[in-house]
């Protein structure tokens, strides 16, 4: 895994633009850069491609989309980039932050309307940190039929995609031009293949182990769930090439993991007034201020893990979302008709569970504020039948990694220029959360896999013709 410098060889094969990777980003990339003229190859290490875009709820937040407008939201990418910011406490980049949001709106409309994406506005809740109804899902809330509908169109535009070919090394010259990808399949053997631009759409590095360990240990030892085949290697070749990296230990983290059934429930169980308790059944904190920084909430737990309590309301909410369903399929959603089988199903001490239940109903009608801080709004009442879900706090995909600009084009270290002919996007690139798991906007990690992968493509496209 490294940087092999170019000694002038000619490759037996080149594509004028080579994307590693077919999740959102790749898909993103290789259209884009298709529909600007370019030739394109995707190199994919699985076969069927799946990434963590598969594994993900699928949902993409635009401000300013003709689905919002339709739908009578008024909303701007300004008030959206805004709320990025404010999420990461102004620790990330204002001008990254407000081209990604701006891109995005182009992004949304132009997946809908070029390549059929069946997504739609989600207007039955708010998540955290969002101000509009800006989130775009597919029916069932599901990565797995984005992906799908992204490959189909990668297929339907004539676009190679070599799968079952792991990218291990790029070609380069004194100056950091790449020249072409080395890639090993299956049976041990390696291919070369030249490129005149590449775009990285490999995601980060939650596949591995030390890497994660190095840059975030406060989240090491807690379950990855993303996709295994992400295993650093945009930031391993950066490095290597002279690419600035930044906000390695940034990362989105999930706090509703069923354990230990490795489903993840709806986060509407949580918006829609649900609660979360330790072992003690008291609660530890503002549930709803992110679902990503609530996995380290879970984690410094008692044994590493909660409980989540919600309504019936909350419930049918969250039932929109595949992984909901397939909680409730998995076992991991109990049903309790009264309080005392609650604490029955929990195993929780009875009587501190109902002091946290009576205080946060308290909270709810307006009788006391919360210790916490959390606006509860005008959420249903904790009443049977209640649901609960034993969990614990995952990581979901890294967010640090190489820096670009808002062309997507790789910056050197130091000196803030662009590489000649590198780009990046989704997990890959430095996101969009700031130094840690509390900046996370919800939805931003295929916001920038599908806005920074259009821009990459773009760029990869306009550097051949
Ligand atoms: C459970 C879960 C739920 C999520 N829900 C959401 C959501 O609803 N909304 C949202 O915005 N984000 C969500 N995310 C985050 C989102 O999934 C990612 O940010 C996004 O999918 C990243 O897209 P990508 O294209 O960069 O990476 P991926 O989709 O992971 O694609 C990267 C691809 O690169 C391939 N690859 C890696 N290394 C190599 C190599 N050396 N050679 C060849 N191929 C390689 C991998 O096999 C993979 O197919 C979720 C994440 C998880 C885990």
């Amino acid at each position: 895994m490294g940087i092999v410098r170019s000694d002038g060889r000619p490759f037996d094969t080149s594509v004028p633009v080579v994307v590693i990777g077919a999740g959102a980003c790749g898909c993103s990339a290789a259209l884009a850069a298709k529909e600007r003229g370019a030739d394109v190859l995707i190199i994919e290490r699985d076969e069927p491609p799946t990434g963590s875009t598969s594994l993900s709820g699928g949902q993409i937040p635009a401000a300013g989309t003709r689905l919002q407008k339709a739908a009578g939201i008024e909303d701007t990418p300004e008030a959206f980039a805004e709320e990025i910011l404010e999420k990461a406490r102004r620790q990330t980049d204002a001008e990254m932050a407000l081209a990604v949001s701006r891109g995005s709106t182009v992004t949304v409309d132009w997946l809908v309307d070029t390549y059929g994406a069946p997504l739609e506005v989600l207007t039955d809740f708010f998540y955290p940190g969002h101000k509009k109804h800006r989130m775009h899902g597919t029916p069932n809330r599901d990565g797995a039929e984005l992906l799908a509908c992204l490959l189909e169109a990668v297929s339907r535009e004539g676009i190679d995609t070599l799968t079952a070919a792991t990218a291990t090394d790029l070609h380069a010259d004194e100056d950091g031009r790449v020249t072409g990808v080395r890639l090993r399949r299956p049976d041990g053997g390696h291919e070369d293949v030249g490129c005149g631009a590449l775009v990285l759409a490999c995601n980060g590095f939650g596949g591995d182990p030390e890497m994660v360990r190095e840059y975030i240990p406060e989240i090491s030892d807690a379950l990855y769930f993303g996709h295994v085949g992400n295993k650093g290697d945009a930031v391993k070749w950066g490095l290597e090439i002279g690419a600035d990296v930044a906000d390695m230990g940034s990362y989105q983290g999930h706090g509703a993991v069923a354990t230990p059934h490795n489903t993840h429930i709806g986060w509407p169980s949580i918006t829609e007034g649900g609660i979360m308790v330790n072992a003690d059944g008291r609660r530890f904190s503002h549930e709803n201020r992110g679902y990503s920084e609530q996995a380290i909430e879970v984690i410094r737990q008692p044994g590493n893990f909660a409980w989540a309590i919600f309504s019936e309301t909350a419930h049918q909410v969250a039932m929109q979302f595949s992984h909901q369903r397939e909680s409730v399929e998995a076992g991991a959603v109990r049903v309790a008709q009264t309080f005392d089988r609650l604490a029955e199903i929990t195993g929780l001490p009875g009587d501190a569970l109902a002091g946290t239940i009576a205080e946060v109903n308290d909270v709810l009608a307006g009788r006391k504020a919360d210790p916490f801080g959390r606006d509860f709004g005008d959420k249903a009442p904790l009443e049977p039948p209640y649901h609960a879900v034993k969990v614990t706090g995952t990581l979901f995909h890294t967010q640090g990694g190489l820096v670009v600009d808002t062309g997507a084009r790789v910056l050197r270290k130091g000196a803030g220029q662009p590489l000649p002919n590198l780009f990046a996007g989704g997990g890959a690139a430095r996101g969009l959360t700031g130094p840690s798991c509390w900046g996370y906007t919800s939805g931003a990690g295929l916001m920038t896999a599908t806005t920074l992968g259009r821009l990459g493509g773009e760029g990869a496209a306009a550097l051949v013709s």
